[in-house]
């Protein structure tokens, strides 16, 4: 069975990006336990999330769990911050990745922004960038950025529940669709 590492972005003394009222440390953790929840409830697969709680947890410690057990996937849960005008949703893959890992991203990508239009949500696109959790983890690696904390409206839709759920959803079945997982009966 594949193996899915789930990472919460930030955590503990590390609250990410902040912006009316939330932390994106908290956004993260939330929309990737439910992420955790329904690969499992819905697909064949193991996960394994690299923080349950509000804790601390290096960017080498990351990729260290998702390297140890060979994951097959690492997804990164972020929120994205700029100048409070910025808005949308992107997704980040190494500066240099091979055609498995672009084609696995690719696939995610478009399943999710699936879900986003129907919220109107703007698709920034799929981007590339050194970033060390990316850099260091040895499986395909994604990191997708879920809105603009600092942004009112964007934030606002972190606030929604259903919304949270939903986005939890659509990145399940992205990742789902993307690494080929079967549907559990
Ligand atoms: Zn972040």
């Amino acid at each position: 069975m594949k193996l899915v590492v789930i990472d919460p972005g930030h955590g503990g003394k590390d609250p990410g990006a902040v912006g009316n009222g939330l932390q994106e440390k908290d956004v993260a953790l939330s929309i990737a336990l439910k992420t955790d929840w329904y690969l499992n409830n819905y697909y064949k697969v193991n996960t394994l999330v690299t923080r349950y709680t509000d804790k601390d947890l290096s960017l080498q410690d990351r990729s260290k769990i998702s390297n140890n057990k060979n994951a097959d996937l690492f997804f990164s849960v972020h929120c994205n911050a700029f100048d409070g005008n910025a808005y949308g949703y992107e997704d980040y893959t190494y500066l240099t990745v091979g055609q498995a890992t672009k084609s696995i991203r690719e696939t995610f990508h478009n399943k999710v922004t699936e879900v986003l239009n129907k919220y109107n949500i703007r698709n920034r696109g799929m981007k590339t960038k050194n970033l060390a959790v990316l850099r260091e983890t040895k499986a395909s690696a994604i990191l997708a950025e879920t809105l603009f904390i600092d942004n009112v409206s964007d934030s606002n839709l972190l606030k929604n529940p259903s919304f949270i759920e939903d986005v939890a959803r659509a990145y399940a079945d992205g990742v789902a669709s993307a690494l080929n997982l079967e549907k559990k009966k």
